[in-house]
């Protein structure tokens, strides 16, 4: 069974929809990515660090799960990571109203013996100091390694952020993000700048409007499936990512016709995200629903024309 290690917030979240709000719910993108992966069956474990005030039933919630969280420094006087945020009312579009990072201020890492040796390797989204800390602590490069960031960390960190991008083999960003990251407004040409920074895998996320992703001049585009009921897109960035790096660690192809179907897989997963709040859908999801819900996205996507 092929190792992944996942580096990235665990936190609380306050999150404000036009259907409704909620006070420090769980969150994090280390939690969602987890999730989402644990629905492969691969040996998977967290790095992260969280407060006294984290309560332990979250950190046996992932446990259930099979997911390792010997790698999650609690710091008994210190809090958890916290943020806020709220949506616009088409929901494509949120505002970030707090970010505290608290005990993630001065974390220094530290892999846990069993995944040091890990196969695959998903940077979530937190301080590019940390991300580069954990690559530096794995002695044999991991078959594959992945990150996804935000746009907060190119205001804040933006020069370890580019040290980190250029040792690694695929980006995940959404599409405002590649923009910013790359100076230019159509993702084709950010794709080629991010590719030139080290990626030689760049997947755009366009929330509602799917996915792209981008090698070598090769493009395929995932949709997402159009949903009835969505509730809050909180974390949606992060199950794609997971379900991305999940599908890869399960078959061990790190291809480019294989990362097409990581990237449905993780279109997939993000769909079940959104229709509740927080990582509420994510926890209850089965195996079954996934399968008919990938269903979905063949015929939502295959058709028969003819060339002349
Ligand atoms: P997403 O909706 O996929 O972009 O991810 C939202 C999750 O990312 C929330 O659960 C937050 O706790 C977490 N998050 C928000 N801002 C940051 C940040 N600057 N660094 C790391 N994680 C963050």
């Amino acid at each position: 069974m092929n190792k992944l290690l996942i580096v990235g917030t665990v936190a609380f979240d306050a999150i404000e929809t036009p259907f409704g709000q909620t006070d420090k719910i769980l969150g994090g993108a280390a939690t969602y990515i987890s999730l989402s992966a644990s629905q492969f069956g691969v040996k998977s474990g967290i790095v992260s660090v969280v407060g006294g005030d984290f309560p332990k039933e979250y950190l046996e919630k992932l446990n259930e799960k099979d997911i390792n969280t010997d790698g999650i420094e609690i710091i008994e006087a210190g809090k958890t990571f916290f943020w806020k945020g709220k949506y616009h009312n088409d929901l494509n579009t949120r505002d970030t109203l707090i970010t505290d990072l608290n005990v993630l201020a001065d974390f220094n890492p530290v892999v846990p013996k069993e995944f040091i040796d890990t196969d695959f390797l998903m940077l979530g989204n937190l301080h590019p100091s940390v991300q580069m800390a954990v690559i530096n602590q794995i002695p044999v490069r991991p078959r594959l390694v992945a990150l996804d960031t935000m746009n907060f960390w190119m205001d804040n960190a933006l020069e370890e952020l580019m040290e980190v991008i250029a040792k690694i083999d695929v980006i995940t960003i959404n599409d405002e993000e590649a923009r910013q990251l790359s100076g230019e407004y159509s993702l084709v040409r950010a794709a080629q700048k991010i590719h030139k920074m080290g990626p030689k895998f760049v997947v755009i996320k366009k929330g509602e409007h799917g996915a792209l992703l981008f090698n070598n001049g090769d493009v395929f585009f995932a949709p997402a499936l159009p949903l009835e009921d969505v509730f809050d897109p909180t974390g949606a960035g992060d199950t794609f990512a997971g379900g991305f790096i999940g599908h890869i660690a399960k078959s061990g192809d790190i291809s480019f016709e294989n990362m097409k179907r990581a990237v449905i897989s993780g279109s997939n997963l993000a769909s079940f995200c959104v229709e509740k709040f927080g990582t509420e859908r994510m926890e209850d999801l089965s195996q079954d629903e996934i399968q008919e819900r990938l269903l979905q996205f063949k015929l939502l996507t295959q058709f028969d024309i003819e060339l002349s």
